[in-house]
């Protein structure tokens, strides 16, 4: 247990992003093209989508419900800028968190760029997705408030395999839009489990997080404000667990903020 707390180390992750002037020249050489609309990509911020597919990918804006961060469907655009609570966030029991906010849905170009950027090894894609996330940070969030910025943890045995932990790229992206938190890693993932998706229902994807995240005894974050970040956040049950984790170890108030929301009214 205590050597499975031990902060593994990111071998890779300092060398995953490469040098602009490297792709500047790649992209002389070797063209590259929005893979929504097919236009060739002029600069080297995205690589994969062009500023105007980039911007057109669905937001997440005002009103969205301030516990579970999904969109009022209806109300959009009809001048609503109040959020509110939704329907099953008032009726269930509070979780271990108290919100969780995100600036996308997970839709169009931005749910291509976390396929590729966590599945396909596309690291630079932390960058875009981050800028997102700190654009949505300074306009919804108070950022001042928060003391520690920690990524949701892989297993020690799934970080080898891919090489970077996806969350803990996005969270040194966002970090500077927060001026009173460090980036704090000490949660840890305990023991491996299943890609959570591929589980058939609320009660298998509980019993597959319980327990799996820990702090270690000597870290305390008591009477702290904590951000846990995350690239998607599907269904909640492994923030929440993380969440748990924390508020053990002392922290006041846990939010979550995700590069995207898969929507809880189309594709579950
Ligand atoms: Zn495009
Ligand atoms: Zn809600």
């Amino acid at each position: 247990m205590q050597t499975d707390l031990q902060a593994e180390p990111h071998p890779t992750e300092n060398q995953v992003i490469p040098n602009p002037w490297v792709q500047t020249l790649k992209n002389i050489f070797l063209p590259e093209f929005c893979l929504q609309c097919g236009v060739r990509l002029l600069t080297e911020e995205n690589g994969f989508f062009c500023p105007t597919c980039w911007e057109f990918s669905p937001p997440i804006e005002r009103p969205f419900c301030i516990q579970c961060g999904q969109p009022h469907q209806g109300e959009v655009g009809f001048g609503e800028t109040r959020n509110f609570p939704c329907a099953p966030c008032r009726k269930n029991k509070p979780p271990a968190y108290t919100r969780i906010y995100s600036p996308a849905r997970f839709d169009g170009p931005v749910a291509e760029a976390i396929r590729l950027f966590k599945f396909n090894g596309k690291p630079r894609l932390a960058r875009p997705l981050g800028e997102r996330m700190a654009a949505f940070a300074h306009q919804e969030m108070e950022c001042e408030t928060y003391d520690a910025i920690i990524p949701v943890p892989l297993h020690k045995i799934r970080l080898r395999h891919r090489g970077f932990n996806q969350a803990h790229l996005l969270a040194r992206e966002i970090l500077p839009a927060f001026p009173n938190a460090i980036l704090d890693e000490s949660l840890q993932r305990i023991r491996p489990t299943r890609v959570q998706s591929r589980l058939a229902d609320e009660k298998a994807r509980a019993a597959n997080v319980v327990g799996a995240f820990a702090v270690p005894r000597e870290q305390s974050f008591d009477t702290k404000t904590v951000l846990l970040i995350d690239d998607v956040v599907t269904t909640g049950e492994t923030v929440a667990e993380c969440a748990t984790a924390l508020r053990r170890a002392g922290a006041q108030r846990v939010d979550i903020l995700c590069a995207a929301l898969p929507s809880l009214y189309s594709t579950k």
